[in-house]
């Protein structure tokens, strides 16, 4: 806790960013993004459930619970539509229940249109779309019993725009948005929240090959009005906002934090 959340008196706006108690899922916290959510949520004070695709999200755990903080960790490959049950029971078994789900695992492929193997097109809509239909739908139902929850799926700036040889990604993360305001309409009566992340081009793993490329990078730099790449901690904190009760009255909403590419 840092030392102005200590100080804060009990009415204090930062209060309601706290989320001391509650229990998330962040799917895809191994790596990248995730991790930065996963860490954010448990110094929010969440405990968290760590899920990685093939080898589970240990690292990102071990640096939570060294902090103090609470978390597990699990593997699910969420290409295979078995996987999210198995993946949902773990983390209730571990963390009594889940309040808080991100749906942030991902997964991109590049073929030209023409080309594109339709085993390529169903793994990329499995992992990216149906995937996080299914986590929200076996975690919210527990949350519309309980009447509270928070749901937040990671879409991307191909939510909006359509990208060059990656019709499935862009089908899948445009799919998340508009998933995101179907379920948040029928869920903001029962007191679940459901909301979007669209991240621009942030500085992870993921990314390096474009950061590395002088030209692209250059030109990527060129059309971001904030003229840097996002950091993680950038969309942890979105994160934060929206898990937290501060963002109560907000749900169905795709947040950008794009550094105002999407603005141009
Ligand atoms: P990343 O590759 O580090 O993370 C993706 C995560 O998804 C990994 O931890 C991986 O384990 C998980 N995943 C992939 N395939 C999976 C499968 N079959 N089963 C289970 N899990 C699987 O990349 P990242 O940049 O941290 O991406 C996180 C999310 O953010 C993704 O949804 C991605 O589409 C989205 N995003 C990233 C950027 C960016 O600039 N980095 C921009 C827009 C959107």
């Amino acid at each position: 806790m840092s030392d102005a959340t200590a100080s804060a008196p009990a009415h204090s706006i930062l209060q309601k960013f706290q989320l001391t108690g509650k229990k998330a899922l962040v799917t895809g916290s191994a790596t990248g993004l995730g991790a930065a959510i996963a860490i954010a949520l448990a110094e929010a004070g969440a405990a968290v459930a760590c899920h990685g695709n093939r080898r589970a999200a240990k690292e990102t755990a071990d640096t939570i619970n060294s902090a103090g903080g609470q978390a597990f960790a699990f593997s699910a490959d969420l290409s295979h539509t078995a996987s999210a049950q198995v993946l949902v029971d773990h983390a209730v078994e571990a963390l009594g229940q889940i309040d808080i789900l991100v749906n942030n695992a991902g997964m991109i492929t590049r073929h030209e249109a023409v080309e594109f193997p339709l085993d390529d097109w169903a793994t990329v809509l499995q992992v990216n779309l149906t995937s996080v239909f299914q986590l929200s739908q076996l975690a919210g139902k527990a949350m519309i019993e309980r009447g509270v929850g928070k749901i937040i799926n990671i879409a991307s700036l191909l939510s909006f725009q359509g990208g060059i040889r990656v019709p499935a990604y862009a089908a899948s993360k445009g799919g998340v948005a508009q998933l995101t305001k179907a379920l948040a309409n029928e869920w903001a009566p029962r007191g679940v929240q459901v909301n979007a992340i669209a991240p621009g081009y942030m500085r992870t793993e993921n990314t390096s090959a474009l950061q590395a490329d002088e030209t692209r990078n250059r030109q990527i730099l060129e059309r971001i009005p904030t003229g840097r790449w996002g950091e993680p901690e950038d969309l942890a904190a979105a994160a934060v906002f929206l898990a937290s009760p501060a963002s109560n009255y907000i749900t169905g909403a795709v947040l950008n934090v794009d550094g105002g590419w999407l603005a141009r």
